[in-house]
């Protein structure tokens, strides 16, 4: 290129690192953050040596989860030395100073103006408008062909294992019109398959009274079963993930139903046993999620259920634990998550009597994944033969296959599709296959 003798070389814009650690719901408040430094001009380094700053967005969940991120936070210290620390963990600052005393600011979760004036204060803005190019959809840390939607902040729940509420608060709901101009700029920009997500998907709008806002010059109630119903009219694949267990989320399986939205419900019950669910200040009617899923699959056979569970809660007997594996059999799970009981300091469970024994947990744990993987296997070996739509992520070398997923599997938690064609496919592709191999979350097809 010539330039102008006049032309000065844009000066070098400063740069910002992000390590992000935890759920997608994090993996969310890293995006805004990113695309908020971007349109001040900031860059995003890919390395520790490339950045003037680091910032590492923790997980402060379990006990384990806080230990990782205090480790990513020593890790950024020794590798970049200027390393300002948000996010759950964020919650906790004598925490993370105590163990990391050279941390120059921490900020909690979503707090993103607290997190740009730290950033201010370390590196000056940079004002030049080259570099305020945003893409309209924002910045994104997921492949271009999916993107997570959060609809809201914070829960109203208090289930007793869970920190979540003292971190991020009580249950704050954007407006539909607000999620819903998101969604379309997303498809706009190419996204094929959105996923909503949340702390509590089915309590949204309840903070706000379901309050109305604008959408495509109508008014659209924030509320569970409208937005999910105007989203359904983008014509992308929606998910919804994390949706309690409330009455009302019988609604939406109409709109499963009716193809409008994806027919995968995530939905964690945590356990099956009435005691267990109490103590964990949960919904404990077990006979009646039972009928209530035997209805939902009446309604929309395809459905599929992903769900999660925690084994070893304080007091769990064997025989609960064993109904436990009878509920995932008897509701037909398709996809059961486990999650190891962790006595995370501050949780409601914390001082309960009878906490099992760490070696019980984890053979829990193991009796768990087994039984779940033979579920799984024998729900995919049903499906050789059969007919699917699928989506492709990419192209994998060592499988010669593309990594595909149907519409039971959302992805990074769930199973693959491996197609195996000549055909050029990109990723966000959709094709129709055929299914002649299965082995566990995972079956291999040909395009028909
Ligand atoms: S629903 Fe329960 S487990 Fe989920 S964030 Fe709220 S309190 Fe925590």
């Amino acid at each position: 290129m010539i330039t102008s003798p006049r032309a000065r070389p844009a000066p070098k814009p400063p740069s910002v690192g992000i390590v992000s650690l935890g759920c997608p719901k994090a993996l969310v408040d890293s995006e805004r953050i990113m695309t908020r430094l971007r349109a001040e001009g900031y860059a995003i380094a890919p390395t520790y040596e490339g950045a003037d700053l680091v910032l590492v967005n923790t997980c402060g969940f379990l006990d384990s989860a806080r230990a990782e991120s205090l480790e990513a936070i020593g890790e950024a210290i020794a590798e970049n030395g200027k390393v300002i620390v948000t996010g759950c963990l964020g919650a906790q600052a004598d925490v993370i100073l105590a163990a990391h005393p050279k941390v120059l600011a921490v900020t909690g979760p979503q707090q993103y103006e607290a997190v740009m004036a730290a950033v201010h204060g370390q590196l000056t803005p940079p004002h030049d408008p080259l570099f305020d190019l945003v893409p309209e959809a924002g910045l994104r840390l997921t492949p271009r062909h999916y993107a997570y939607l959060k609809i809201s902040e914070g829960c109203n729940n208090r289930c007793s294992f869970c920190i979540i509420p003292s971190l991020r608060g009580d249950l704050v709901s954007r407006p539909a019109g607000a999620v819903l101009k998101e969604a379309e700029a997303l498809v706009a920009a190419g996204v094929k398959e959105l996923l909503v997500i949340s702390q509590d998907t089915s309590a949204y709008g309840m903070d706000v009274r379901y309050r109305e806002s604008q959408w495509r010059g109508r008014p659209v109630k924030a509320k569970f079963f409208d937005l999910a119903q105007a989203l359904g009219e983008l014509g992308v694949w929606v998910r919804l993930h994390y949706v309690y267990p409330y009455p009302h989320v019988d609604q939406v399986i109409s709109l499963m139903a009716e193809g409008k939205i994806l027919p995968y419900l995530d939905i964690p019950f945590q356990h099956a046993n009435p005691r267990i669910l109490r103590a964990m200040r949960r919904p404990a009617d077990h006979e009646r999620v039972l009928e209530r899923i035997a209805g939902w699959r009446a309604q929309c056979p395809e459905l599929t259920i992903r769900s999660s569970f925690i084994v070893g809660f304080p007091g769990e007997t064997e025989e609960e634990f064993e109904e436990l594996l009878d509920f995932i059999e008897a509701a037909g799970i398709d996809r059961a998550g486990c999650f190891k009981y962790e006595n995370v300091s501050g949780a409601g469970s914390h001082d309960l009597p009878n906490q099992i024994d760490q070696d019980e947990i984890d053979a829990r744990y193991e009796h768990f994944m087994e039984t779940q993987l033979r579920l799984a296997d024998a729900k995919s070996q049903a499906l050789i033969g059969s007919r699917m739509d699928v989506l492709v992520d990419e192209w994998d070398e060592d499988e010669a296959a593309f990594a595909c997923r149907g519409k039971a599997d959302a992805p990074e938690i769930d199973g693959v599709v491996w197609v195996e064609t000549q055909q050029k496919l990109s990723p966000g592709d959709i094709l129709k296959v055929r299914i002649h191999g299965a082995d566990g979350h995972e079956l291999r097809a040909k395009p028909f």
